[in-house]
């Protein structure tokens, strides 16, 4: 019996999402009392995978396969249920990515497991009994759910669990699979972007604007205090369907879901879709010249004011600082 952790990559690399998740399997492994391995999908650097050992995985099972180069939902959910198989692991665990929400369901389905998407702490196992907090309705309340079925699938919300270190190091093994052409029918095209801003899903700090910027060309003071305070730019749905801002920072219920250390909004109103991504940030600061709008029901700290004027200041007091 162990359990199985998909490490998830971005272009060879692993992200910050799946440390914590590995750190997260690690402890569920410890309270299950059993081993934890780790499968890596795609090209990365054999002293990457190796590394996976400092944050508990024993194991390492590296499947390079050309075909499994980019993300393919279907595909890269068969890899990872049949190493769950060959492992014997009835635990599987990984990030809540944009990807991981797409592989969740589907490693359920080939495992006949139970699956908690969204999780947000460590699952209690206790007297037979397995249950996990997790976001519930598009993040707007919390569930905690059992998952009864022999396997079991847990998705955790990037963010919502610390990264933990040892000075072990994980042993790599290769894991041949065999394709099936019948999961290569859907094929999702990674368009990656050449960047050295920080990436939206796995960032501390998200700095987000809305419709109350008026323009692309209004921006430059949104992406100052994103720079100066190390943070991701966002911005609502409106914006990146105007082709103010790409899609790639549009955050909300058909966006990204993002839950950041601290979410800054600017001119958002904050309609229910738009706090369905947004609203398990730790600490929210609104910026909005109505004071009724909707967004500062669900902020810890609100400034009533023109964005024109209050970020100036607000900039002005962060390079001072
Ligand atoms: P607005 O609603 O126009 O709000 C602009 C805000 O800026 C107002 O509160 C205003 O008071 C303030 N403002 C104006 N001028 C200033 C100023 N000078 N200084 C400070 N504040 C100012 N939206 C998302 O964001 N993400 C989603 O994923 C999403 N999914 C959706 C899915 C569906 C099925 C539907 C129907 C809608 C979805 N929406 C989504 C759209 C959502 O309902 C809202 O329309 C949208 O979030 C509003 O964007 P906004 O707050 O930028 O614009």
């Amino acid at each position: 019996m162990s359990v199985l952790i998909y490490a998830e990559n971005a272009g060879g690399k692993f992200k910050k999402s799946t440390f914590e998740a590995i750190s997260y399997a690690k402890a569920i492994a410890e309270q299950a009392g059993t081993n934890l391995v780790a499968i890596s999908i795609g090209d990365v650097a054999p002293g990457d995978l190796t590394a996976l050992g400092k944050y508990g995985a024993e194991k390492v099972l590296n499947v390079s396969n050309d075909k499994l180069k980019n993300f393919v939902n279907q595909a890269y959910a068969s890899v990872i249920a049949e190493a769950a198989k060959v492992q014997g692991a009835d635990i599987v665990v990984l990030s809540n990515s944009f990807s991981g929400r797409g592989l969740a369901p589907r490693i359920g389905v080939k495992l006949q497991a139970g699956v908690a998407d969204g999780a947000v702490a460590l699952p209690v196992i206790e007297g037979g009994k397995f249950t996990v907090k997790k976001t519930a309705f598009s993040g707007k309340a919390f569930a905690t759910v059992e998952l009864t079925s022999a396997n079991k699938v847990v998705a955790l919300t990037p963010n919502s669990y610390k990264v933990v270190e040892s000075a072990a190091a994980g042993q790599v093994e290769d894991f041949a699979v065999e394709t099936k052409e019948s999961d290569f029918k859907a094929m999702i095209k990674d368009i990656v972007r050449s960047t050295d801003k920080v990436s939206l899903p796995d960032a501390e700090i998200v700095v987000s604007a809305g419709r109350g910027l008026k323009g692309p060309e209004n921006w430059g003071m949104v992406e100052e205090l994103a720079e100066l305070l190390g943070a991701a730019t966002a911005c609502s749905k409106p914006v990146s369907d105007a082709g103010w801002r790409p899609h790639s920072e549009h955050v909300g219920q058909t966006g990204i879901a993002v839950s950041p250390n601290l979410y800054i909004a600017i001119g958002i109103s904050g309609a229910i879709q738009h706090l369905a991504g947004v609203s398990s940030s730790k600490v929210i600061v609104v910026i909005n010249k109505d004071a009724e709008a909707p967004f500062f029901k669900v902020a810890d700290y609100g400034i009533v004011g023109d964005a024109f004027e209050v970020l100036p200041k607000l900039i002005a007091a962060v390079k001072e600082y």
